[in-house]
């Protein structure tokens, strides 16, 4: 159901449209909002207008919000450092990462992994080591084998790595991007394109990539904060991933205009997003209205 909207009237407005309907009790049962960042908070580190005002009614409805990134060369605390850093409310428990998701994913799937082989930066290793896990050096065998974004990366783990994975170790990677975006001149090879290598190498792909677009990633979040996914918003500005992983997860799917989507293009799709919003200020004053 896709519905254009800019101010409460949109929502009550008759119109001939069928894809106009949100019923007002879906918005009313959101508990907590899943956030994207480039393009939904900010674009190139500059935070869009009114986006801490938007958290701030988000807690006055007592709404919850996780800020979402694949990025799983920084740790959550790192982000928790560079989001505050741009004037962003955040603490610890606002932020999940691609590694956050793969952790809730390896304890429900592969419970009894407890020693894994990690192709990831230091802070990814802290991360695993926090959560329990059992990082091998050298050639100790593992149990399974983690591939993350490692801007650490050294042939000869990588080749040891593709040695435990050509082996039949259970093998999970973070997310699918292939390159991280960046404005310098070079090619951040991202945790995809390292699965591309070992894949190359061993003919092995990973067994699941819980990052976006994966529905794991909203799945984690749902585990991780005790909610259904119908008490969910996925806001964000891509179609083919933010708003098809909401729609997977059954989660509400909020596309803001402040990014790479235009609402022509949400409008042609097959399943367009649930709401369509200018910007994440817009989706903040709907759910106040909404909750009177
Ligand atoms: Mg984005």
């Amino acid at each position: 159901m896709a519905v254009n909207v800019e101010g409460k009237d949109d929502i009550n407005a008759p119109d001939d449209s069928p894809a106009t309907e949100l019923p007002s009790a879906r918005l009313r049962s959101i508990r907590h909002v899943a956030l994207d960042l480039d393009g939904t908070i900010y674009k190139d580190d500059v935070v869009f207008e009114g986006v801490n005002d938007f958290l701030a009614t988000l807690r006055s409805l007592g709404i919850g919000y996780t800020f979402l990134t694949n990025n799983s060369s920084r740790s959550r605390h790192e982000y928790v450092a560079r989001l505050r850093g741009l004037g962003i409310a955040c603490d610890d428990e606002n932020v999940f990462t691609s590694a956050d998701a793969t952790i809730v994913y390896m304890r429900k799937q592969i419970p009894d992994v407890r020693r894994i082989y990690l192709l990831g930066t230091p802070s990814l290793g802290e991360q695993f080591a926090e959560a329990g896990y059992v990082l091998c050096v050298g050639a100790e065998e593992p149990e399974a084998v983690v591939v993350g974004f490692d801007t650490t990366l050294d042939h000869r783990r990588l080749c040891q790595a593709a040695y435990w994975i050509a082996q039949g170790k259970p093998y999970v990677a973070t997310h699918p991007d292939r390159i991280c975006p960046t404005g310098e001149p070079t090619v951040l090879v991202d945790c995809g394109a390292i699965c591309a290598a070992i894949a190359a190498a061993t003919g092995r792909w990973p067994l699941a990539v819980p990052g976006k677009p994966d529905r794991l990633m909203l799945a984690g979040i749902l585990a991780s904060r005790g909610l259904r996914s119908d008490e969910l918003a996925m806001v964000g500005d891509r179609l083919y991933t933010d708003m098809a992983m909401a729609a997977a997860s059954g989660a509400l799917g909020v596309l803001v205009l402040t990014g790479e989507a235009t609402a022509e293009q949400a409008a042609a799709m097959e399943q367009p997003p649930d709401l369509v919003v200018d910007d994440v200020v817009a989706f903040g004053r709907l759910l106040a209205e909404i909750a009177g």
